[in-house]
């Protein structure tokens, strides 16, 4: 792959474009995907995370949209208020 994403956690679909695997699944459940979805989940490759991942801003509009599509209300704007990494949607 063209990044830093292990190749083990993606596929190629044409010429240079990789997908995450789980991705094209219904529902969709990205490889990298640890914990639980709407509890306690985060990114297992967060600092190697593909750049498609790394332009959608957390806690953005569009990131509230894709929560409220999964039942879940936006994310706390607190979040990094520790510093930590944030939770994954
Ligand atoms: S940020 Fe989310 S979609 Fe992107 S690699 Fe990590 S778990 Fe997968």
């Amino acid at each position: 792959m063209g990044g830093s994403v292990p190749d083990a956690l993606a596929h190629e679909v044409s010429g240079n474009r990789w997908r995450m695997n789980g991705t094209a699944a219904r529902p969709v459940r990205c490889a990298a995907l640890t914990g639980l979805c709407g509890e306690e989940s985060i990114c297992s490759i967060y600092e190697a995370r593909p750049s498609a991942c790394r332009a959608f801003a957390m806690a953005s509009e569009r990131c509230a949209e894709a929560r409220a599509a999964h039942g879940l209300g936006p994310v706390d704007p607190s979040w990094d208020a520790g510093g930590g990494l944030p939770l994954a949607a």
